[in-house]
């Protein structure tokens, strides 16, 4: 009999109690593409649009189950990757896409919320880059990040240029180098490499918003296309498409001037 199922993206991440960032954007945007989501909660977040207040981890145990009981049951399209919290959480993680082998895995590797609030602790950084980034199909750093991971300043759009081949060197199938962060009034420019492919310049207009969950919406967004076929430089191209127009309707909920998506 041939399998009905719909294909599902599932979301390994943490929570954010506040709903604009983790796993609550991530399953928002997956329904935003139609796409049925599931989730694995790595870590829990006490969070509001002006800070992370505590930060919980749940067993190792916990999570593998939760990864054994999805897998054990839905047809999984796409796994993204969000906060991971710790060494202990990324060896987890590693060894069951080991076992499960999904055709896709989007790693956003989350270190430090735009708040400030450290999101991935310090020593777990070898670990993100020696045992998952090689597992993954792409991954998102925003520059911050990258600069983390390569350990040199990326202050320009030529430094970017050489980043990203850097990146590529770490092992990922392909790399999505977020340049929302580089200074200046001009466009905001994304570069996307895949093998030895031209580098590919995404380009948008940059909007003056201190938004909140950016990052694990344009992962989850490129989970989603990647789900529905979509060839891995065309589902970055429409993910950045879908977070600008999501940034141009986003709204305050809280009480700080911090705009989260709309995904409606
Ligand atoms: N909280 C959680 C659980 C996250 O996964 C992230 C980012 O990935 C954040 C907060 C930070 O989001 P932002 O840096 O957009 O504020």
């Amino acid at each position: 009999m041939d399998d009905q199922r719909p294909i599902c993206a599932l979301t390994i991440a943490g929570s954010d109690s506040g709903g604009g960032a983790g796993i609550q954007a991530d399953l928002k945007t997956f329904a935003a593409h139609r796409v049925h989501g599931l989730s694995a909660i790595a870590a829990l977040t006490a969070q509001h649009t002006r800070g992370v207040t505590a930060v919980e981890v749940p067993p190792t145990a916990f999570l593998r189950a939760q990864i054994d009981a999805c897998f054990d049951d839905f047809a999984i399209g796409t796994v993204k990757l969000g906060m991971l919290a710790n060494a202990s959480v990324i060896h987890a993680v590693t060894d069951a896409l080991e076992h499960y082998r999904p055709t896709h895995v989007v790693l956003d590797p989350v270190m430090i919320a735009t708040s400030g609030a450290r999101l991935l602790e310090a020593a777990a950084l070898d670990a993100l880059r020696t045992r998952l980034i090689p597992l993954a199909t792409l991954i998102t750093p925003n520059l911050p990040e990258a600069e983390l991971l390569l350990g040199t300043p990326i202050p320009d759009i030529t430094a970017m240029r050489e980043a990203i081949h850097g990146l590529q060197r770490l092992g990922a199938r392909a790399v999505l180098l977020k340049g929302g962060h580089l200074p200046g009034d001009g466009d905001v420019v994304d570069l996307f490499a895949q093998g030895q492919e031209d580098v590919c310049e995404i380009a948008h207009p940059r909007l003056r918003i201190d938004a909140h969950g950016t990052g694990c919406t344009l992962a989850s967004a490129v989970a989603a296309n990647l789900c529905r076929g979509r060839s891995l430089q065309a589902s970055c191209i429409a993910a950045a498409d879908y977070v600008h127009a999501a940034l141009r309707g986003g709204y305050r909920p809280g009480r700080s001037e911090v705009v989260v998506l709309d995904h409606f």
